[in-house]
């Protein structure tokens, strides 16, 4: 007999431990546990080894470049 009654440490929803090392009550809370962890990690390296916004030129459609015509844009 080893199922033992706790709270999920997502919701904190009591439910039936099935092993000693289950901490949640389903896959989904796991993954959401895991999803918030990873998400609260990377923010703050995320803003670091992102380059400055004015580095990078927004993207030119290949069809106005190709074709810098004013009758096409309006
Ligand atoms: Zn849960």
């Amino acid at each position: 007999m080893s199922a033992e009654t706790r709270s999920c440490q997502a919701c904190w929803t009591e439910f039936t431990a099935t092993t000693p090392t289950k901490i949640y009550c389903s896959d989904r809370c796991r993954k959401h546990a895991w999803e918030q962890r990873k998400h609260s990690d990377t923010a703050a390296t995320v803003t670091e080894a992102r380059p400055p916004a004015h580095s990078r030129p927004p993207p030119v459609p290949a069809r106005i470049a190709a074709n810098p015509s004013p009758s096409s844009l309006c």
